[in-house]
């Protein structure tokens, strides 16, 4: 595998809380144990739910907290070129296909389903759109076999789509893109090789394989990191009043995300890089010690 390239990726719908801090040290740290280099990526891809004075706080939230990307910053908004050029390859190789399927229609179709399950496509536009009807979205074909792919912490994952999600949307009717498509590109394009990022992303991986080989890509490692939780068990996130972080006081904010991972005190007294430069090696024990 080449050098070791991570990345962080946050999608600018608030402020940096503590728990996406937690996920921007743990990929930081994992870049500066394999002495890689670590990206930031501003995934902006909803308007409606993505704001510009989001993504300036969270940057100046990382420089507060001593998280420089090594290179200059993607942001998905300016990028809608490179994923349309890029998903022409697939509609070529017929791996993508026009779907005309309405939201009622997948209800319909998803209504034996229990509340909270998730809802799988069915299939119908998937030799053909019915006589009449206009695409509405481009779905990917997925792969007849389940996905396999193995997380760093969590161990062997296998999904079979067919029966979680079924052929799942990479571009709706609406120009919009989905998550899966544009997070894939991205980070192959930058040669990303670890995505380290929060557990609450774990079942959206094997979609994200599936499109990785789709395309013929080398897929990434993961690792996924335990995310901290609001105290009535949701992720922290606007929703869930996740506070801002207070970035006069960086240090405590890194402390509180470390001892979140289990991780001892690091000395009273230290600078903000002394306190950086301490937690690499110990995050290296930590990936070390569970390999
Ligand atoms: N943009 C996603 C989020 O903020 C993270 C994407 C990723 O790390 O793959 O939840």
């Amino acid at each position: 595998m080449s050098a070791y390239v991570g990345r962080f990726a946050p999608s600018p719908t608030g402020p940096l809380h503590l728990g996406s801090l937690a996920t921007a040290l743990g990929s930081w740290l994992d870049a500066q144990v394999h002495q890689g280099r670590w990206l930031v990526r501003i995934e902006d891809i909803d308007p409606e739910r993505c704001k510009p004075e989001h993504t300036s706080a969270i940057l100046q939230a990382l420089h507060a907290h001593g998280l420089h990307p090594d290179e200059p910053i993607w942001t998905q908004s300016q990028r809608h070129d490179v994923y349309d050029h890029t998903l022409e390859h697939l509609l070529h190789a017929g791996a993508v296909y026009p779907c005309a399927c309405t939201r009622k229609e997948l209800d319909a179709a998803n209504q034996h389903r229990a509340f909270g399950d998730n809802r799988v496509y069915p299939g119908t536009c998937r030799h053909g759109m019915p006589k009449g009807r206009t695409a509405r979205a481009l779905r990917l074909r997925v792969p007849e076999t389940p996905v396999v792919w193995t997380d760093w912490r969590l161990g062997p994952q296998a999904e079979d789509l067919n029966h979680t999600s079924g052929d799942f949307v990479l571009k709706r009717g609406d120009g919009h893109w989905a998550y899966h498509w544009v997070v894939v590109v991205d980070d192959a394009l930058a040669g990303v090789t670890d995505v380290v990022r929060g557990e609450d992303l774990t079942d959206t991986t094997g979609r994200q394989v599936a499109v990785y080989r789709a395309m013929g890509w080398p897929e990434p490692r993961y690792f996924h990191l335990p995310v901290i939780l609001a105290e009535d068990g949701q992720k922290l996130s606007k929703q869930t009043g996740a506070q801002a972080l207070d970035c006069r006081r960086p240090l405590d904010n890194l402390a509180h995300v470390w001892s979140h991972f289990g991780m001892p005190a690091l000395g009273a007294g230290l600078s903000l890089t002394g306190w950086l430069q301490q937690a690499v090696p110990i995050w290296a024990n930590y990936r070390a010690a569970h390999r």
